[in-house]
């Protein structure tokens, strides 16, 4: 007979999910509420505005889509969107690429900007395909590459996104509340995050935000969103500010009180104070990769503190490394991915993961495990 399922408890230090909070845990299992009980829709209101201060923004157009980041990403495309649409999109890492699919099913086309893994956006390229597009409707990259462990500058380009007149998608499921993010002051039009990164949330969920010029063009389209679900004149229906409240799907009630203890956990913090203490225990951590004789593999200046590639000798078993941290230290580190496979771990500092206490396990462990 099947007997009930009891993970392990393990230390998460890889690309997400991260650590979750054992508050957020224990929000998760309160008594699940009718997802239109006036109790269940004034949470969600508060749940509104932590995201817009999350995001710093004011957009109304602000909610949680009921599915994980890539729903996020597609719900930005989708909308955005329309058949025969141009699109510029950034690509130096996995997350582009998936960009690039996303807004080839919506029947657009995708100029690729493309840049070398484990390096920025060059704002200089962006320009160049701005200029040479100049029906371009968006242009779109990803702000913390989660498969590389590089930043790229979003506030510069969604400045040259708004000099050729394109709307801005951006990328932030692994960068919300680990790196500055201020989506007004930088002239975002479109975000999408995800919960399970550095707001140390179940995964599940994904923040997204739209300013009122892309949520005019939304109202404007002239053909229907291709997907029923993830269309946003439908979500807001649901979501939506002063309107009634009407049932569009069955909101994950216990998740959205998940996600509403992480986001009241990121305020008790205040937000700068969290990218702060990413920084910090991303030196700490750089430090100490550097003692064991090991390199990182981006240059400090894009480095994201949350995901830190770290290349080892070719004489490491990667495989065997991993199995064994898992194993004897209960501790998850990532592996690389695409052109990074088999070369680097990916070592995650996200949300409630980031903290000196997981960066000392994870060197002693390393530094053990290694010898
Ligand atoms: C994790 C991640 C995604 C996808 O999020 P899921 O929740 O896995 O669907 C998208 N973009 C980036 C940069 C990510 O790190």
């Amino acid at each position: 007979m099947i007997t009930s399922f009891h993970p392990p408890v393990r230390t998460l230090m890889g690309p997400g999910p991260s650590d979750v909070n054992p508050r957020i845990l224990e929000a998760l299992s309160r008594p699940t509420i009718g997802h239109l009980d006036p109790a269940f829709i004034d949470m969600m209101d508060q749940v509104k505005v932590l995201l817009q201060s999350a995001f710093k923004t004011e957009n109304e157009l602000t909610l949680p889509v009921s599915a994980p980041g890539s729903a996020g990403m597609e719900t930005a495309f989708a909308n955005l969107l329309e058949r025969g649409d141009k699109a510029i999109v950034c690509q130096n890492g996995v997350f582009g690429g998936r960009m690039k699919e996303n807004v080839e099913r919506c029947g657009a086309e995708a100029v690729m900007v493309q840049d070398e893994w484990g390096t920025p956006v060059d704002l200089n390229k962006v320009e160049e395909a701005l200029k040479a597009n100049p029906d371009a409707k968006l242009l779109a990259f990803v702000h913390a590459e989660t498969s590389t462990g590089v930043r790229s500058d979003a506030k510069a380009l969604c400045e040259l996104a708004r000099k050729y007149d394109c709307l801005s998608v951006v990328d932030a499921v692994t960068s919300l509340a680990g790196i500055e993010l201020r989506v007004d002051d930088w002239g975002i039009d479109a975000i999408y995050s995800g919960t399970q990164k550095c707001l140390s949330c179940v995964p599940g969920i994904a923040p997204v935000s739209f300013s009122e010029r892309a949520a005019k063009i939304i109202r404007e389209r002239k053909t229907p969103v291709q997907s029923w679900f993830l269309d946003l004149n439908l979500v807001m229906g649901y979501w939506g500010g002063s309107t009634k409240r009407a049932y569009h799907h069955t909101a994950p009630v216990n998740s959205l009180y998940a996600l509403h203890e992480s986001l009241v956990i990121v305020q008790e913090e205040g937000i700068e104070n969290a990218w702060a203490r990413h920084a910090r225990n991303h030196r700490s951590l750089a430090a100490g990769i550097e003692a064991l004789g090991l390199s990182f593999v981006v240059e400090e200046e894009y480095r994201l503190p949350q995901l830190n590639l770290v290349r080892f000798p070719d004489t490491v078993d990667d495989a065997a490394v991993r199995a064994a941290l898992l194993q004897d230290y209960d501790l998850e580190i990532g592996s690389g991915l695409g052109a990074f496979a088999g070369k680097v771990w990916r070592i995650g500092l996200m949300g409630f993961a980031s903290s000196q206490k997981n960066v000392n396990l994870c060197l002693a462990a390393l530094s053990n495990t290694l010898r």
